[in-house]
């Protein structure tokens, strides 16, 4: 096992790393920019490096400030949590030239994931269904209305290189879609620096049901159940769940399988999500893999009784999966609400500045992870999550009644939170029936 990592995140996350360092007797060392200067988590970690200011471009998305803190510190390893470098795989490469671990997937795996298309085409080759798409990036706007007319609308345009629920546009016709075309483009290239974009057949009233993986570097590969992200706003995730309320014993087997076989094919290392979105008739298609820890991953780790973090750290440190397929049992249910502080009532508007007033909850089946406390200071420059409030019960009725009280309890002043709308939408009939899309929130609020 290493002895020292470099935590190459902030916030919630980076103290989701820590704590699992600290039970493994792993040393941390905490980067930061100026603007986190002050956040109290950074001393739980060893030691702390400043990479530079607020900007992220200039912090934590800056290779070699990043690179030139693990040299300093000494570390054999940097830990990339979600968002920022996490899917990056020229820092992967980089830290690879450095000979620093880079504890997620090699940068082949991650290069050849992180293309939608490419990963399409492979899990093509896996036998896993895919939605009806472009094989390719349509390069004009004429190619894209050609195609679209083959498939039928309504469609949505994708960006290769996409990622957070950023590049995408839906189009019903044919005059939408000569519009969304050149926005797509325009926003895949300014956002993600590459403007292929591809179309999809636009399944409505679909479901996204994830699946977790582990893999190894000797080739075992083992699957850890499914996540129900259903419940998302702008194409982001608002609530989680596991297991998914929608499918049966059969599906969920047949998903398992074909999650796995998508990770063998690309020969994928460490802990990664196998997504998948479901037709009103709970067919599957494959949508695309995520390749590094999940914002979600709780879930998992609480029907599973599994550190999902911890396996990470030993895996890329060349530890074999211990776990056996038939050893990995579920137990209850699990939810998680992300707690952004964002105005649910205006369009979800991020609400930064000052925490006066933090009161979180407590009791029995209660986890919350995050960073924030009274006295937290929230940065405009950052993703408005502030942490995940996560229950476990035995059964779901259960769960959402312990979710629901456990967001009464909670509370966060002044500053807008996600809370008022979770509350809501856990009280909703069709929440509680389990019958739910990914287009439910934006119809119903
Ligand atoms: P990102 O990488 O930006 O998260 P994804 O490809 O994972 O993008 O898609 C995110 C969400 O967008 C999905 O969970 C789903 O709600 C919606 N979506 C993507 N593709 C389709 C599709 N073909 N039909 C319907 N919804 C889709």
């Amino acid at each position: 096992m290493f002895s020292k990592i470099l935590v190459a995140n902030r916030g919630e996350i980076a103290l989701r790393v820590i704590r699992a360092c600290r039970e493994l007797g792993i040393q941390t060392v905490a980067v930061y920019s100026v603007a986190d200067r002050d956040a109290s988590y950074i001393s739980l970690a060893d030691e702390s490096v400043c990479i530079g200011p607020a900007e992220a471009a200039e912090s934590y998305l800056n290779i070699p400030r990043i690179i030139s803190a693990a040299e300093i510190t000494n570390v054999e390893a940097i830990y990339p949590g979600y968002g920022f470098l996490a899917e990056n795989s020229h820092f992967a490469e980089v830290c690879r030239d450095c000979k620093i671990e880079f504890i997620g997937p090699s940068p082949e795996a991650m290069r050849l994931l992180g293309d939608k298309v490419e990963a399409r085409k492979l899990a093509i080759k896996a036998k896993v269904p895919v939605v009806p798409g472009s094989e390719d990036a349509l390069e004009t706007e004429d190619a894209a209305a050609s195609y679209a007319a083959e498939i039928g609308y309504p469609v949505i345009l994708k960006a290769a290189a996409g990622g957070g629920g950023r590049g995408m546009r839906i189009a019903h016709n044919e005059m939408s879609l000569r519009v969304a075309f050149h926005s797509a483009q325009n926003e895949a290239r300014s956002a993600f620096g590459n403007a292929d974009v591809f179309i999809e057949k636009y399944l409505e009233m679909a479901r996204h049901v994830e699946v977790q993986i582990l893999a190894d570097k000797a080739g075992n590969v083992v699957h850890l159940w499914e996540r129900d992200c259903s419940l998302q706003r702008r194409h982001q995730k608002l609530i989680e769940e596991s297991p998914s309320p929608s499918i049966d014993d059969k599906v969920r087997e047949e998903l398992t399988k074909a999650a796995i076989r998508v990770i063998k094919a690309a020969k994928y290392v460490n802990a990664g999500t196998v997504e998948f979105l479901l037709d009103k008739n709970n067919k599957f298609y494959f949508g695309e893999v995520n390749t590094r820890i999940q914002v979600e991953h709780p879930v998992t780790e609480m029907v599973t009784g599994t550190d999902l973090v911890q396996w990470q750290l030993r895996i890329a440190s060349g530890e074999q999966l211990k776990l056996r397929q038939k050893d990995i049992k579920r137990q209850g249910v699990a939810i998680e609400c992300r707690i952004n502080a964002e105005d649910p009532y205006n369009n979800f508007s991020p609400s930064p500045g000052p925490i006066k007033e933090f009161i979180a909850p407590g009791g029995l089946g209660v986890r919350l992870d995050t960073h924030a406390h009274a006295g937290y200071v929230i940065s405009p420059y950052y993703d408005s999550m502030i942490g995940k409030l996560i229950v476990h019960k035995p059964t779901r009725v259960e769960a959402i009644a312990c979710m629901k009280r456990a967001l009464q309890e909670f509370k966060i002043g002044p500053v807008k939170s996600t809370i008022p709308i979770c509350l809501e939408i856990l009280s909703h009939p069709q929440y509680v029936k389990g019958n739910v899309d990914t287009g439910f929130i934006e119809r119903t609020w």
